[in-house]
C-alpha cells in the first residue's frame, strides 16, 4: 500500500482525556498507515480526506515537540495515552522520531506514559523506556496469530508474530506490558481457541489483557463489507449481547486458568468509544 505523507502544524499537543485511567492523550500523527479495516479511530479524525483514504494518507504534526515542551512546563503531570487515535509507531516514525522524542519530553517532565501499538519499532526506544521503567507501560494489539487474516484486516501493520516477540522482549526487561485483544469479530477470532493461540504463549509476559468488541461505525461497516463475504451476518452477530457474554465468559475462563487478569469491554458495539473507561471493572494503572 502506497502511503502519502503531508505535514501539518498544531496549536496543542496534549488533549485532556477526562478518563480516570488516562489524564491526557498524545497523537503524533493524524491518520494511520496500518490501515486496519476494523479501525473506528477514523470516526475521531476531523480531516475528511484522511478518513476517505484511511491507511493511505497520514499527516505528520511537524511542530508537535515545540508545542509539547511548552505544555509540559505548564500542565499538571499525569498519565498520557500514546496514542489514542493513531499508532504511535507506524512506519513513518522510524525516520520522524516524533513519538520517541515526545515520550522522552513527557517522561523527563514527570508525566507517565501508556503506549499502545502494533509495531516492534517501539523496541528502538527501549533505552528511554528502561530509564523510566516505573512510569511506563506498553500494550500490544494482537487479534490473531493467523498472518493471512492479519494481512487482510490489518494490511499495513507488522505481522502478529513480530508483535508477540516484541512484547516478550519488552516484558523481560522489566517494563510493564499488556495485551489488547480487540476487536473480537464473529467467526474470525471469537473462538476461545483463537484467543488461546495469542494468549497462551504470552501469558507470562502480560500483566493484563483487555478484550474489545467490534465497534460498528459507518466506515467500519463499509470496509468490512468489502473484505468479508458474509459481512452482514458478522455485523449482526457482533451486536448480539448473548454472543458477547458467551465469548467473554469463555475468554475469562482461559484467563483464569492461565492466571492473567482480564478486563472485557462493556461498551455498546455501535458506540465507537476508544478508551479504557470502556473496560470494567478496574483499570490498568
Ligand atoms: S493500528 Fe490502530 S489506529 Fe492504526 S489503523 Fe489499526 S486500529 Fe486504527
Amino acid at each position: 500500500m502506497v502511503v502519502e505523507y503531508c505535514r501539518t502544524r498544531v496549536k496543542s499537543a496534549l488533549s485532556r482525556s477526562g478518563l480516570p485511567d488516562l489524564d491526557y492523550a498524545l497523537n503524533p500523527y493524524v491518520g494511520c498507515a496500518h490501515g486496519c479495516l476494523y479501525c473506528y479511530a477514523r470516526g475521531y479524525t476531523r480531516i475528511a480526506e484522511i478518513v476517505e483514504r484511511w491507511g493511505r494518507l497520514v499527516y505528520v504534526k511537524e511542530n508537535l515537540l515545540d508545542v509539547l515542551r511548552q505544555e509540559v512546563r505548564k500542565l499538571k503531570p499525569g498519565v498520557v495515552g500514546v496514542s489514542t487515535i493513531t499508532d504511535p509507531y507506524q512506519p513513518i516514525e522510524a525516520t520522524e522520531e516524533l513519538t520517541r522524542r515526545a515520550v522522552q519530553i513527557l517522561l523527563k517532565g514527570g508525566f507517565k506514559v501508556s503506549i499502545q501499538t502494533k509495531s516492534p519499532l517501539v523496541l528502538r526506544d527501549l533505552d528511554i523506556l528502561l530509564e523510566y521503567a516505573r512510569s511506563v507501560d506498553v500494550g500490544f494489539t494482537i487479534i490473531t496469530m493467523d498472518e493471512g487474516v492479519s494481512s487482510i484486516l490489518e494490511p499495513g501493520a507488522p505481522p502478529p508474530r513480530a508483535r508477540a516477540e516484541a512484547l516478550t522482549r519488552i516484558s523481560r526487561t522489566g517494563v510493564r506490558t499488556w495485551l489488547f485483544y480487540g476487536p473480537v469479530i464473529p467467526g474470525i477470532n471469537d473462538g476461545v481457541e483463537h484467543f488461546g493461540e495469542v494468549l497462551r504463549p504470552l501469558h507470562r509476559d502480560v500483566d493484563l489483557v483487555l478484550i474489545d468488541r467490534l465497534r460498528i461505525t459507518p466506515e467500519v461497516r463499509r470496509s468490512l463489507g468489502q473484505a468479508l463475504a458474509n459481512s452482514e451476518r458478522v455485523l449482526k452477530i457482533a451486536v448480539s449481547r448473548d454472543w458477547w457474554s458467551k465469548t467473554v465468559k469463555s475468554f475469562e475462563n482461559l484467563c483464569s486458568e492461565l492466571g492473567v487478569r482480564c478486563i472485557p469491554s462493556i461498551a455498546e458495539p455501535e458506540k465507537g468509544v476508544r478508551s479504557l473507561a470502556d473496560y470494567s471493572p478496574g483499570t490498568i494503572k
